[in-house]
């Protein structure tokens, strides 16, 4: 009988206790599951494959130096378990809890299913500070403080393996994906995490504070971790305790405050899986469904809205996978009111542009800057007003809207000034009917943060309009 690790978002070897706990126990076998249903997904992209597949290969090293391989396999889970249950007799599964989408969380469904059946015990352990099962946010900020100050599980020395073909890491191409042009977007793998980290504390972290709204120091100046994040080649715990350890004191207590925010965010997917495609609050329901443009959302899509600084900051997006939380908000805030588009495919196609799509944070945030949730304070980013603060010289917008200025750039496609008031006007109107109130009322209560620590991240109870 073999005990099964099943690696997910969580592609490391340091800090992941069900191998370790495991590899007490008896024979591993450490399996990631390239899942054809997962690869289907709206959301998925081929940038999210090219991280994963650094990060398995990497994986694989790590394990193979301790005696067992990383094992792969293409197929659905309980396909793959089963033929594995069938040759070797699996004693426990061993994994962490996954915060996905709906399709990862149908999918834990039917393996827990299926494991019950075949009598095999699924071990799960938190991945950070979301809690399974939360009844309310009462104590959440204690819990979240309790889980990061747990030691760091060291990697275990030596596993006992099995015997079994580990398995090719398919290419992009061998599955199917459409191949991934882009250049300069991050590589995957527990070393090239730790590298961010070190050179964050060591030196570029210093500027962080003044530096993380601006789209043209942001890339420097942030932490850069996120795809790391979501895919667990270094968990949240190693990053507090680390960043604890080095730097305290105010400067970093900004950044601190946005690892809390992670799990604060991906705290209310757990709590409530619909809002990945509804909204937070169901008396909004109706404010845009019906109004999607095919035309303006190609126009915002494709980088060609007519506002430099959106433009610019849609095109970086497209060619290096990331760009900066501000720059974020903006892009969803301009579809979403300017262009008067539903979050979610919008959101979509940030998804499949972000190396560090986290649905948890991303669905959240997509919603926030929509002003669906009910809970923040409505910013309505001006895109003009974002490019004077954040770009005075021009450097970014120039960089990536080299035709700016020529008759080659588009007339900006929609006013601003109109478009924000139609927006104000059609908001406000769901906003005051019967039960919208009281529904907020208790979306507040159910997900609202209870320390005020998530303020900076839009997050406040108050109901007021901002531009900015
Ligand atoms: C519309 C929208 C969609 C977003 N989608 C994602 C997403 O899919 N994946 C993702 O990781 N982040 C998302 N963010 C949050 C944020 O923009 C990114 O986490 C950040 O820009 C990543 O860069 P970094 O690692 O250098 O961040 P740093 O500023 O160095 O922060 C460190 C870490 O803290 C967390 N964090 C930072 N800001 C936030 C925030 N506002 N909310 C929650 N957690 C935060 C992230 O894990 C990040 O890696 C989104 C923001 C917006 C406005």
């Amino acid at each position: 009988m073999i005990e099964v690790v099943w690696f997910k978002r969580d592609l490391r070897v340091v800090d992941h206790a069900p191998l370790a706990e495991a590899s007490r126990r008896g024979p591993v076998l450490p399996l990631y599951v390239v899942e054809p249903s997962v690869l289907a997904g709206e959301d998925f992209d081929a940038c999210h494959w090219t991280f994963v597949s650094a990060s398995l290969r990497e994986l694989r090293a790590e394990l193979a130096a301790r005696g067992q391989p990383l094992v792969v396999r293409v197929g659905e889970v309980v396909a793959v378990l089963r033929a594995i249950h069938a040759e070797y007799g699996i004693a426990r599964l061993w994994s962490h809890e996954e915060t996905g989408n709906g399709l990862t969380f149908r999918r834990d469904v039917e393996v827990g299913r299926w494991s019950r059946a075949a009598g095999i015990e699924w071990r799960e352990t938190p991945n950070g500070g979301v809690v399974r099962r939360l009844r309310n946010r009462d104590g959440w900020a204690r819990r979240w403080e309790a889980r990061m100050a747990e030691p760091v599980v060291a990697a275990p020395g030596r596993i006992v393996g099995v015997t079994m073909a580990p398995g090719p890491i398919p290419e992009g191409r061998e599955l199917g994906l459409v191949v991934d042009r882009r250049v300069g977007a991050q590589v995957g793998g527990a070393v090239a995490a730790g590298r961010l980290l070190d050179s964050f504390l060591r030196e570029r972290g210093l500027r962080y504070h003044r530096e993380m709204s601006s789209p043209v120091t942001a890339g420097e100046s942030c932490s850069r971790l996120s795809p790391h994040l979501a895919y667990g080649t270094i968990s949240t715990r190693m990053v507090v305790q680390r960043l604890r350890e080095q730097a305290g004191g105010m400067a970093w207590r900004a950044f601190d405050a946005r690892l809390h925010w992670r799990d604060h965010f991906m705290q209310k997917l757990e709590d409530e899986p619909a809002i990945e495609h509804h909204n937070f609050v169901r008396s909004f329901d109706g404010m845009r469904e019906n109004d999607f443009d095919a035309e303006r959302f190609a126009l915002w899509a494709e980088g060609r809205t007519g506002y430099p600084m959106v433009d610019a900051c849609m095109r970086c997006l497209r060619e290096t996978g990331w760009i900066n939380f501000r720059m974020r908000a903006m892009l969803m805030s301009f579809a979403a009111y300017h262009l008067w588009l539903h979050w979610r495919p919008a959101g979509l196609h940030l998804a499949r542009l972000f190396v560090d799509y986290e649905p948890g944070i991303h669905w959240s945030q997509c919603q926030m800057q929509s002003g669906t949730t009910g809970m923040n304070t409505l910013r309505i980013y001006n895109p003009l007003k974002q490019a004077e603060d954040h770009d005075p010289d021009g450097v970014f917008v120039r960089r990536w809207v080299p035709e700016l200025g020529t008759d080659g750039y588009v007339a900006p496609m929609v006013e601003h000034a109109a478009a924000v008031r139609q927006a104000r006007a059609r908001l406000s109107e769901f906003r005051g009917r019967g039960g919208a109130r009281a529904e907020i009322a208790a979306v507040v209560k159910k997900h609202g943060s209870r320390k005020g620590r998530v303020r900076g991240a839009g997050e406040q109870t108050v109901l007021v309009f901002g531009e900015g």
